[in-house]
């Protein structure tokens, strides 16, 4: 099965990246992200406290976190409803890192994702996918880029929804969330061992996805 693994921090480009690199293929793009978000969107809309891991791991086993794809594009659905585009704020992707700690969480959706990786060829992005959710996927890229890079990307891509942000402030979201990304006891980010480094700091979109597709050629050779 092509199933290719993209891990990396918040703001590297992955879902974009991840998103042109799949229909280039002409295969599936899984954003596991968007999983946790409609979970993490779940407890904000339950008023439930973040902190309290047996009630969002309750609250998560309750949801149906689901997605679909119309035209080759991602709808993800909670509870049967399309939540993809309420789960873009950056309060529901801070609840999002939040809920991503708990192990229930992690097993629960961990679990759907190898379900549908096995249905068909994909491309899933996330933070463990080369480490545990596939991993015996034949391409495992870790896509990364400065700080600073990724803030400005976020700040832009805030600013083309409307959202009113400053550069300092997505900094020290990116930053805080690569403080809990990296460092929770389940399942953190971290570079598979057989991953293959792509830094876009300095990389344009169009020489990113080249980057990608040459590894994906090359370890399909
Ligand atoms: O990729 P995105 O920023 O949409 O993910 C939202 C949050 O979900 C991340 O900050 C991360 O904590 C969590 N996540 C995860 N494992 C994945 C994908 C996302 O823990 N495979």
């Amino acid at each position: 099965m092509l199933n290719i693994a993209i891990d990396g921090p918040v703001g590297a480009g992955k879902s974009t990246i991840a998103d042109e690199v799949a229909s280039r293929l002409g295969i599936l793009h899984l954003d596991t992200g968007a999983m946790y978000r409609a979970v993490g969107l779940a407890v904000l809309q339950h008023s439930i406290d973040l902190q309290d891991e047996e009630a969002v791991t309750a609250l998560c086993k309750q949801s149906q976190v689901d997605v679909r794809y119309e035209n080759g594009s991602q709808v993800t659905l909670l509870d049967g409803q399309d939540v993809t585009g309420l789960i873009r704020s950056q309060e529901v992707g801070t609840a999002a890192s939040a809920v991503s700690r708990y192990a229930g969480v992690r097993r629960l959706l961990v679990q759907r994702q190898q379900e549908l990786a096995k249905t068909q060829p994909m491309l899933l992005d996330g933070r463990d996918i080369g480490t545990v959710v596939l991993p015996n996927a034949p391409v495992k890229i870790y896509l990364t880029a400065t700080p600073e890079a990724r803030a400005m990307r976020r700040l832009k891509q805030l600013q083309e929804k409307g959202d009113t942000a400053d550069f300092a402030e997505v900094l020290a979201e990116v930053n805080a969330r690569d403080e809990q990304d990296m460092n929770r006891a389940v399942d953190p980010l971290r570079q598979a061992e057989d991953a293959i480094v792509v830094d876009s700091s300095d990389l344009t979109f169009e020489e990113t996805v080249q980057a990608i597709l040459r590894l994906t050629e090359a370890a399909n050779a």
